[in-house]
């Protein structure tokens, strides 16, 4: 369901943690080093980083700090894991923008809790949780978009691109961003895509009346409002 990149060296590790990340149905990206890091990173946004703190090289705490730093990153969610327990590493880490710390070793499920955590609070498009807007429902665990009972016909992308709007409701996100958070990746499709799903998605809403949710702000993207204008296009 959600893309997770794993930063980890030591084999073993990243194994493990990889296979109990794929049985949850996540996708999974491991990366060995904070250059690898970074090149995944580059090629598509992850919708969650497990980054170890010590790495071969550039160490993790020192990449978190560079994506805090970088507007297409910044909210990039990062759960540091690490051998160290130390207060003070803990601090730091979190200092360095980590969203959550964890310590090895640690128990598949704890690490299944802090990863569900994470994303319900910086990513919960990357969630199963249903979502509802001024009476639009969205179920991803059946894939079934509702209007007061009645089913409205989603093709996949739009239903992605309808889910991320209903997780982040009122807010103006770019095509850029969009492409980002919604294909996963910003360089090699064009911008024109997006409008070409956002003009599917509100054909997709018009019979349930539901079209005007999706505003387009001129020069600036689009976002899913509860708050329709009467004058909306
Ligand atoms: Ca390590």
């Amino acid at each position: 369901m959600s893309r997770i990149l794993v930063v980890e060296d030591e084999a073993a590790i990243a194994e493990l943690v990889s296979i109990n990340l794929r049985h949850a149905g996540h996708e999974v990206t491991l990366a060995e080093t904070a250059d690898q890091a970074q090149a995944a990173v580059d090629h598509a946004l992850p919708d969650l980083v497990l980054l170890d703190w010590m790495l071969p090289g550039r160490s993790g705490l020192s990449l978190a700090k560079h994506w805090r730093a970088d507007p297409r990153t910044r909210a990039l969610p990062v759960i540091m894991l690490t051998a160290r327990a130390e207060e003070a590493d803990r601090v730091a880490g979190l200092d360095a923008g980590a969203d959550d710390y964890l310590s090895k070793p640690f128990s598949p499920s704890e690490l299944m809790a802090r990863i569900r955590a994470v994303l319900r609070r910086k990513a919960p498009e990357a969630l199963d949780d249903a979502v509802e807007v001024a009476g639009l429902r969205l179920d991803p665990a059946t894939r079934r978009v509702t209007f007061g009972g009645r089913e409205v016909k989603v093709g996949p992308t739009e239903f992605r691109l309808l889910h991320f709007f209903m997780t982040h409701p009122e807010r103006v996100h770019s095509r850029a961003q969009l492409l980002d958070r919604v294909w996963g990746d910003h360089v090699f499709i064009e911008e024109r895509t997006v409008d070409v799903h956002v003009k599917r998605l509100r054909e997709a809403l018009a019979p349930v009346n539901c079209a005007a949710m999706i505003e387009t702000s001129r020069g600036a993207g689009y976002r899913l409002t509860q708050h329709v204008r009467a004058e909306s296009e």
